[in-house]
């Protein structure tokens, strides 16, 4: 269950992690690719917004000049002239009237060849009338640079000053008042009688030729001082404290701003003024504004967003779906892993238990065999009345008894003994007490007996015993023990007692004989002897002859 569920979570959040990871990418590499084409637009936009801005100066200014001619040209400031300016009415009115057909006019002058104001029509600001200057307040500009330097110009030549700041009394107007002036040289019947001076309003149009919401604007001059900056404490920074630069503001890009007619970079273009010369060298920067050009493209990008935001949500559910099918399998697999180690445990029990009776039975089996292997091997070499040697198991044992002596060049000692008048015991008795008398004679005997030693019953009630590790004499003795044991122990049971006697007959092998037999035969000549001398006793027989007799 633990393992399921950890493959679910597993599995799950492979799922969302590679959504996650596609939708990122998506986005990421949109954005990426919004940003950079609405950035290269940028740059093609910012070239609109100048070439519009360059034509707007152009057309401020351009119809100036021809208000310039038209007054030198009227017949009004002819005759002014002509009259050495004593009757100043008319003029006047033409001054006043020229003054009130433009707001952004803020001074009509005209300034003797001393280079005294003759006339003054002034406005104080763009919203006010025009008002006509009293004789009194009247001023020498003769010292004023554009006094000067239209003095020494052509005759028909329209001369367009700075735009600078305006000054009262040699001082820059506080709030400052950003001026342009007009002028040209007056003449009449080819004798210079002075020059004449338009003075614009700019603050207003600056405003109008620098505002844009998607870029930030720049007016420079060619020494790269701020007449407009999008920060209003930068501007005019010729005549102001801070004499802030070009190169300030733009680190990256200044040179290229100042030393090139048209500097198009990565993210702002500046180009030279053309529609409107006058000498200072104006420049105009376009450069976009990030922050609002980050917006927009925020804006672009956000319903990728929120797409990649629904697509990520929707994989959940999605995630889960999918993950059922594998679960499932897997749940079928453990089910059916879980079954087949259920059925394979039945059938290892059901082996094992098969196995378990098959090893009992074998084991049985084997039990049974080696019992019967046993009685048959009982049956081949035992007497059953007995229970020692039977006559051929007793052959078999006696040659090999006779082969080892054989090889230790040793003699081997024998005796034959049989129970005397055995056939009275039957025929007085029964043959079934006989049977008894025979075991009972044989298990006394066997006690006397040697381990190394072996009896057989070789007939009837005839026995013979191998000695292998006595001499003849130690033979004949063992013998002697026999015949006494039967004496003190007379067959008894219930209703009868029976006495009884056996005769022994005792020889030894010699070297060259190849079986038993023959000394077998030797003993028996000896019992035989001991039968013939009365019974009871023991005869021994070496080399063929009788040694001695009881
Ligand atoms: P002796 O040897 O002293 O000359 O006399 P005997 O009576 O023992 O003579 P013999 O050896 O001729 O008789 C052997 C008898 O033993 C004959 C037979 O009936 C009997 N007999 C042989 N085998 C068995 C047996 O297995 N059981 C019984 N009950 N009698 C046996
Ligand atoms: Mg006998
Ligand atoms: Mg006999």
């Amino acid at each position: 269950m633990t393992s399921m569920l950890t493959f679910k979570i597993r599995l799950l959040l492979a799922f969302i992690g590679f959504g996650a990871l596609i939708g990122s990418t998506a986005f990421v590499l949109t954005y990426k690719m919004e940003e950079f084409s609405i950035k290269a637009n940028s740059i093609d936009n910012a070239i609109e917004i100048f070439t519009e801005r360059n034509g707007m100066l152009g057309h401020h200014v351009s119809d100036l000049g021809s208000m310039l001619l038209s007054i030198e040209a009227s017949e009004l400031f002819t005759r002014y002239l002509d009259d050495n300016c004593t009757d100043q009415s008319h003029i006047n009115d033409l001054f006043l009237t020229l003054m009130g057909s433009s707001s952004r006019l803020m001074q009509i002058r005209y300034l003797d060849v001393t280079g005294l104001e003759k006339l003054r029509v002034d406005r104080q600001s763009a919203k006010s009338g025009p008002m006509l200057i009293m004789q009194e307040n009247l001023q020498n500009k003769s010292n004023r640079y554009y006094f000067t330097e239209i003095m020494g110009l052509e005759d028909e030549v329209i001369w367009y000053s700075d735009i600078d700041l305006n000054m009262e009394h040699d001082e820059i107007e506080r709030p400052i008042r950003p001026v342009l002036r007009i002028g040209k040289k007056v003449m009449s019947e080819d004798v210079v009688k002075g020059v004449l001076i338009i003075n614009v309003f700019m603050e207003e149009f600056l405003d109008k030729l620098t505002a844009s919401t998607l870029y930030d604007l720049y007016l420079i001059d060619k020494n790269g001082y701020f007449l407009s900056h999008p920060e209003s404490s930068k501007s005019w920074s010729k005549y102001l404290e801070s004499g802030f630069l070009v190169e300030q503001s733009f680190l990256k890009s200044g040179d290229c701003i100042l030393n090139n007619p048209v500097c198009k970079v990565e993210d702002l273009y500046a180009a030279d003024i053309t529609h409107f010369y006058n000498g200072e060298g104006l420049k105009l920067i376009v450069e976009p504004r990030l922050y609002a050009l980050q917006t927009q493209i925020d804006v672009q990008a956000r319903p990728l967003l929120y797409v990649i935001i629904a697509l990520l949500l929707l994989a959940f559910p999605l995630a889960y779906l999918f993950s059922r099918t594998p679960l499932r399998l897997m749940k079928v697999i453990t089910e059916a892993n879980i079954v087949f180690k259920q059925k394979m445990a039945e059938k290892m029990s059901e082996m094992s238990k098969l196995n378990d009776i098959l090893e009992q039975r074998v084991k049985t089996r084997t039990e049974e065999l080696e019992v019967t292997n046993a009685k048959l091997l009982e049956q081949a070499t035992t007497d059953v009345l007995t229970g020692i040697a039977n006559r051929r198991f007793f052959f078999e044992m006696g040659d090999r008894y006779l082969q080892y002596a054989h090889r230790k060049r040793q003699d081997m000692v024998l005796m034959i003994f049989d129970i005397d008048f055995f056939k009275n015991v039957n025929d007085t008795h029964g043959h079934q007490v006989g049977d008894e008398v025979l075991k009972h004679v044989v298990s006394h005997i066997v006690k006397i007996l040697r381990k190394s030693d072996m009896i057989g019953r070789i007939g009837g009630e005839e026995f013979a015993v191998i000695l292998p590790d006595s001499t003849l004499e130690e033979a004949r003795q063992i013998a002697d023990k026999i015949r006494d044991v039967v004496i003190k122990n007379p067959y008894k049971d219930a209703s009868v007692e029976v006495m009884l006697t056996i005769s022994v007959g005792v020889s030894q092998t010699s070297k060259d004989e190849p079986d038993i037999m023959t000394a077998l035969s030797r003993a028996d000549a000896a019992l035989y002897m001991a039968k013939a001398r009365g019974r009871d006793q023991v005869v021994v027989i070496e080399d063929g002859k009788s040694l001695d007799s009881l």
